[in-house]
Formats: C-alpha cells, structure tokens, sequence
C-alpha cells in the first residue's frame, strides 16, 4: 500500500539505508540483543582508510589490489554495522541516553566517514589496474563510483551543508504541526485516520482542519523550498551541470538511464495509464455511492472503512511466519532466520520512534525490520513489504562483493512492492472476510499510486529546469500537472489545495530530489508479476527469486531482461499491463 506520506525505508531526512546493506552471509549469527557495540573511532578509522588508500595506489598487481579491496571490505563492514546498531538501538528507545550520545556522534562523524570512503573509491577507479578490478567487481560498480565521484567534491561541502540545515528545518516544521481537531491537538500522521474516516462528515472536517494548518505555514514552506532549488541549482553549477536535474541523477546513481528515459515513461504514464487509472476511480466512485469523488475522498475504498488485519501484533507475526512457511523454501528459511535471531522490532511502544524501515548487518548477515505496528493494514504492509526487501537482502548474502549491495531504488523497490501481490493467496489469514476487500484496495491503491508519483517527478524535473520560477508560478505547475495525471480530482475550492499546494506535504519533493519515480517504476514492474503469477504462479516466483539474486550485478535494462521483465522506458510498456488489469477488474 501506498500512501502519498510513503514511511518505508524512505521517510526520513536520509532514506538511503540502502548504501549501507551488504549482503555477505557471515559466520557470526546471533541474536539483535546479543551483538556486541562498540563507537568507530574517527582517528583509527581514518588511519585504516588512508592506509588502504595508499595501499590501492601502490598496488603493482591485480591480485594485490583484490587483496586491499578485502582489507577494505571488512573496515567498511565493522563501521557500518557499528553505526547501524548504534541507529536501530536509539530508534528502539530515544530516552536511552547511551545511544541517543552515540547517534549525535554519527550525525557529526559520518560525513566526514564517507568523505574518507570516497577518497579510497576515487583512487580504486583511478588505478592503472582499473580493468583487472573490473572483471572481479563489475562494470556496474565502476559506473556508481563514477557517480559518486562526479556527485561532490569539496567546492559544494558548504552547499550541502547549507541544504542538510534547510532539510531540517522542512521536517522540523511539519514533525512540530499541531492540529485541533475534536477537542485534541494532533499530528499530521495521527490526522491520518481522520482523513480516511469513513463517515464523510468526519473527513470533510478532518480535510479542513487540515487545509488550515497548511494555510498557517505554506508561505515558509514555500520559503524553505525556494532556497533549496536555488541552494542545489547553484551546487549543480559548481560541479559543472546545467542545473540540478543532471545533479540529482547522478545523485540518485542512474547508471543507466537518463532524464529522455523517464521522460518517455512518463509520456506512456499520462498516455496509457492515466486513463485506466480514471477508469479504476469510478469503480471506487460507484463502490461509494458518489455523485462525484472529491478530494475528501482519496484513499477511501469502502463505505464501511477500509479493511485492517485482526488479531494482535503477536498474532500477525505469528501468520507472517505460517505464510512465508509455505510460500516456498526460500522464504521459510528466511522468516525462521528473523525470528530465532530476533530481527524484528514492530510493537508499538511509548519511547520508540516513528516510521519504519528495512535495514542490514553485514558481519552478521542479518537483515533487520523496525516498524510500529499500529492496527491498520500497514501492519500487513509490514509483513509483506518490508520483508520482500528482507527476503531479498537475505537471499543475496551470499555474494562476496560488497559493491553487488549498491542496488539502486528502481530495483529494490521491486522486491518489496512484488512481494506484497505474492503474499496475496494468504491475505485471509490476516483479513478474513474482509481479505477480498484487501486486495481490491491493494490493487487500486498502486494503481492510483502511479499517476500521482509520476506527476511528482514531472513537478520536480521543470522546477529545478526553471530555478528562477516564483512559489506562485510553481504552484501552477502542480495545479496544471494535477489536471493532466489526475483529471478526477475535486478539490471543491479549498483554499490551499485547489492553488497547487499538496505538493507542500510530500516529504520527498524537500528531502530527496528525483527519488519519487524510483518507486513508480517498481509498481509498474510489480504489476508485470502481478500479471504473471496470475498466470503462472511458480514461474513468476522463479524470475523473482533470480532478479532477488542478482542484486546491483548487472545494470537495470539487463537484470529486468535476464528474469524476463520488461523495461519500462520501452515504447508500448504499459499495453499488456494494463490489458490484463483492466480484465481482471472487469474493465
Ligand atoms: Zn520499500
């Protein structure tokens, strides 16, 4: 399920848990309690590094050169995954004051920790010995640190950090908005369940109170968003690009396509699927009893509510691990693994912070999902979707090089999102009676998903084509955009939505420029297994267990290729997909 204020893995300031995950299956299985934790000292860290920086120049044979790479590996492994203990245990209990210590020690020494990083990247890509390196490691990963290198360098470090403080700012606003409403003063996520109420009374006033908190802040937000267009136009500047879209690519460690790429998706987004997906809001329309969907009504599906799974928190793990049990071998094996070792943290609980993500222990082997249960059917989501990025870090972690872990979103997303529609013969076990409604909202929630992420992407690439665009002028790109991807939708005249304003609340659009269309692509290439398996169940899970495995070793085109997906730039992309959607629906 996808909400606009998507939290997986990606909700916060720095969503890219990702770089950190390395999938070597080590000796060491323990349980998440057990492991040991000690802080990575800067100055040994730093001597290690430059040692092995020198090391890498000095090199005078292909062999020795692998060898420093392994020395690497293992510094690189034992930072990581200290700094990742460090963050899960101070996600675990912000009132813990020995990790709440040991995180402010990272927010100031991990910059400089990469920095170091990349100092040893630049001398490997470099190296006169560059191709011996590449047998071994990959094509793919000499085009990631091409990225990284072209990405920063000193001249933009004041920039960056001027964009971090504007970042923070953004998110300290919207985590600090208080909302009266029904005698309480909630949150914006709290509000959530307000604005799907299903009585429509409840929601119109939830979608008000809303709109007049916006009101109150749109104009600093809008402040705050000028100046990081101007702050990341004039770093793409400094390092030699036109303006940021070109920046925020290599950002995003597109090693294989670029923005004509997108751009011609995007165009068989609002071609093709903008019509069937107008096609699947009146099946919604109609399912209401509505003369007419208004904006109070997104993410409504039901006139009874939306479905949520019963049974406790424990009870719902408890399935999840009866599901992946017979699902295959493969995820038996995997879900036995997080429970024996406790690799799970999703019960809600007073001192633990919000959201959730997937994450990885590379000495250990070990994935690692934290979540906050909380009784809706993002719970399942939990169950399925986070653990499809599990399954996949698992079943990768046999691959001993470290760079095969650098999978870029577009992919890793689809491991997550396919596995939701592969756990759907099992839905019942959670929903019961309501399962069938579960999927029915499943599959159009990710269908109303995708012309709404694509616009997201569309905002972007002409804000940052167009630095000098006043806040007003920008508004109208969204309020245009809005009428071509999402021609239904009623904002009934309210006063910040319907002047272009919604674009104010997605976190993405301020935190992590262009990352949006990464998990459009996904849901389209989960489609294609929605489609397949439909078909032919244990194939299609075969092609997902080789495209889980093939991890960053190959570039995107190529992996989808090889497990037989298709890419979906390509002309004629959605033709099938949405044929055989619209049948299942009985379009
Ligand atoms: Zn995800």
């Amino acid at each position: 399920m996808l909400p606009d204020t998507f939290s997986c893995c990606a909700g916060g300031k720095n969503p890219v848990y990702w770089w950190k995950m390395f999938f070597w299956k080590g000796e060491f299985i323990m349980k998440f309690k057990d492991m040991p934790y000690e802080r990575v000292d800067y100055e040994k860290t730093a001597k290690k590094l430059q040692a092995l920086t020198e090391k890498v120049r000095n090199a005078a044979t292909g062999e020795e050169l692998w060898a420093v790479h392994q020395e690497y590996y293992q510094v690189y492994k034992d930072m990581a995954d200290a700094m990742t203990i460090a963050h899960i245990r101070h996600d675990a209990d912000t009132s813990d004051e020995f990790y709440m210590a040991e995180q402010n020690y990272y927010d100031e020494t991990e910059p400089k920790l990469y920095n170091l990083l990349n100092g040893y990247k630049k001398a490997l890509y470099e190296s006169p010995l560059r191709s011996f390196m590449e047998e071994k490691i990959g094509r793919v990963a000499f085009a990631t640190m091409d990225n990284a290198i072209k990405s920063m360098d000193e001249s933009v470090i004041g920039l960056m950090q001027e964009e971090n403080a504007l970042t923070t700012e953004y998110n300290k606003l919207i985590a600090s908005a208080r909302i009266p409403f029904d005698g309480q003063e909630l949150n914006l996520s709290l509000m959530r369940p307000y604005l799907t109420d299903s009585d429509r009374s409840v929601r119109r006033r939830a979608w008000k109170a809303y709109s007049d908190y916006f009101l109150t802040v749109s104009d600093k937000l809008d402040e705050i968003y000028d100046k990081l267009v101007k702050n990341r136009t004039a770093q793409a500047k400094a390092m030699g690009c036109d303006n940021f879209v070109e920046l925020g690519y290599r950002r995003m460690n597109r090693n294989s396509y670029g923005r004509q790429d997108v751009e011609n998706f995007r165009r068989q987004v609002k071609e093709v699927f903008v019509p069937f997906a107008e096609k699947v809001h009146e099946i919604r329309r109609k399912r209401l009893g509505l003369d007419k969907l208004s904006y109070i009504d997104n993410e409504v599906y039901f006139l009874n509510g939306n479905p949520a799974p019963f049974g406790t928190p424990e009870e719902i793990l408890k399935s999840g691990q009866e599901m992946y049990t017979e699902l295959s071998p493969e995820t038996k094996e995997f879900f036995d693994f997080m429970m024996e070792n406790e690799l799970f943290d999703v019960f809600g609980r007073k001192t633990k912070k919000q959201g959730g993500y997937m994450t990885y222990l590379y000495n250990y082997g070990s994935p690692f999902i934290f979540a906050n249960f909380n009784g809706t059917s993002g719970d399942v989501d939990v169950i399925t979707h986070e653990c499809g990025h599990a399954f996949q870090g698992f079943v990768s972690g046999k691959d001993p090089v470290i760079e095969h872990a650098d999978i870029t979103m577009e992919t890793a997303e689809i491991h997550s999102m396919s596995m939701e529609f592969f756990t759907n013969p099992w839905m019942e076990r959670f929903f019961g009676d309501r399962s069938g409604d579960f999927l029915a909202m499943q599959l159009e929630d990710a269908i109303r998903f995708v012309p709404y992420g694509t616009m997201v992407d569309e905002f972007q690439q002409t804000v940052y084509e167009n630095p000098e665009l006043s806040p007003a002028e920008r508004r109208q790109v969204w309020s245009r955009l809005e009428k071509e991807y999402m021609p239904h939708l009623d904002y009934e005249g309210d006063p910040f939505f319907s002047k272009g304003g919604f674009w104010q609340k997605q976190q993405h659009i301020y935190n992590s420029p262009f990352y949006y269309i990464d998990y459009v692509l996904a849901q389209t290439c989960a489609f294609q297994y929605k489609v397949w398996m439909e078909k032919d169940y244990k194939e299609a899970w075969k092609s997902y267990l080789a495209l889980c495995r093939l991890s960053a070793g190959k570039f995107y085109q190529e992996m989808l290729r090889e497990v037989g997906l298709k890419v979906p730039f390509e002309d004629g992309y959605f033709e099938e997909i949405v044929a055989k959607l619209s049948e299942k629906l009985g379009l």
